[in-house]
């Protein structure tokens, strides 16, 4: 698989500001992103005054867990102790698994990471703008899934959905802090991967270390808690014992189901089947509408993520074409459209 480029990820698009030289060079390069960009950068930001979702009280709970994050991104790498504790490759597996579910994760897994795992450049902030990414030194991770609280995603696209978005992106980062310092402690190099910090991408590490398949809607999908999950990695030169990649029939679930597409206001998911994109036999969304929505909106609006039955529990096993129509049609008695809690929670009123 190809490598992906951070640069050209929306986040990282939206960092470069008109008169700078990440601005000037990204589309001197990429001349067919300006127009769409630079309409996008003119809309209200996130959490942001103007977005239809906007509360001067309750909008900066969720911008204060971003810059929270931000702030602490700096110790995502650290001093690796000198003095190297031996470790057994099988012990080390049990244990990093074992604590990652003991600090609050859902779904753990070990990664044999690859080339493609890791962006080749990165762009998200201007100080790295360029930089290559070395898929090299760390050639194991652990990745692991944190679930989302399912009530305050049915309220998507609702404030309540960016509050718990941004909080459990906090939670995965705090997981991969204590896991990395941990190993670092040890004497092997270890870094987190978090929000605004990532060097790799972490749906398709997740995917290959079996925690879940990616779907339609792009987004990791796991069997028990569908995509209303947060996911966290910690990359090392620690010897680990690396887990395969399963499969759920969640391929076969998306060709037939579909929800996602047809209830994403930005019409950014794919219908119809999968398309040979780098290579690759797959779906993929438009992050330009994707994205464009989330400003419009004012959170990152997951309206995928509650659509999906996975996200709502599927507990039938899927054999076949049958069991797939079973389950739609149960979703559809149960919640109509699409999952939809209106109120906000007590507390946030
Ligand atoms: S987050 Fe919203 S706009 Fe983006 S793909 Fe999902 S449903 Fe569509
Ligand atoms: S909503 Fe349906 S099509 Fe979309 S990811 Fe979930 S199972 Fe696949």
């Amino acid at each position: 698989m190809k490598r992906i480029d951070e640069r050209d990820t929306m986040f990282a698009r939206m960092s470069y500001r008109k008169g700078t030289w990440q601005y000037d060079d990204y589309y001197s390069k990429n001349k067919d992103k300006k127009e769409i960009d630079d309409t996008i950068r003119e809309k209200p930001n996130i959490c942001g005054p103007g977005t239809a979702t906007y509360s001067p009280v309750n909008s900066p709970i969720a911008d204060a867990n971003f810059l929270f994050l931000n702030d602490i991104k700096k110790f995502s790498e650290g001093k690796v102790n000198p003095n190297k504790v031996d470790v057994d490759k099988k012990e080390m597996t049990k244990k990093l698994k074992g604590l990652t579910l003991h600090y609050g994760a859902a779904l753990v897994g070990i990664c044999s990471m690859k080339d493609y795992h890791y962006y080749s450049y990165r762009g998200r902030h201007s100080e790295v703008y360029g930089e290559k990414v070395d898929s090299n030194k760390h050639r194991l991770g652990i990745v692991f899934a944190v679930e989302m609280d399912k009530e305050m995603l049915n309220r998507s696209p609702q404030l309540s959905e960016v509050i718990e978005t941004s909080n459990i992106y906090v939670k995965a980062a705090m997981i991969g802090m204590q896991l990395s310092y941990y190993i670092r402690l040890l004497g092997y190099d270890a870094r987190n991967h978090m929000d605004a910090n990532f060097l790799a991408v972490l749906p398709l590490v997740a995917r290959d270390a079996g925690i879940g398949e990616i779907g339609r809607n792009g987004i990791l999908t796991t069997k028990k808690y569908g995509s209303r999950v947060r996911l966290g990695l910690v990359t090392t030169e620690m010897e680990l014992i690396p887990d395969s990649p399963t499969e759920f029939g969640l391929q076969r679930f998306c060709e037939v189901c579909g929800l996602c597409s047809d209830t994403c206001p930005g019409k950014a998911i794919p219908k119809g089947d999968k398309t040979l994109i780098d290579g690759d036999l797959r779906w993929q969304i438009t992050q330009e509408k994707c994205y464009g929505t989330w400003r419009n909106i004012g959170t990152d609006c997951g309206i995928c993520i509650s659509s999906c039955p996975y996200s709502q529990g599927v507990k039938k096993s899927i054999e076949n074409d049958d069991d797939i129509d079973e389950v739609l049609k149960e979703h559809e008695e149960k919640y109509g459209a699409r999952p939809y809690i209106r109120e906000a929670p007590e507390w946030l009123k």
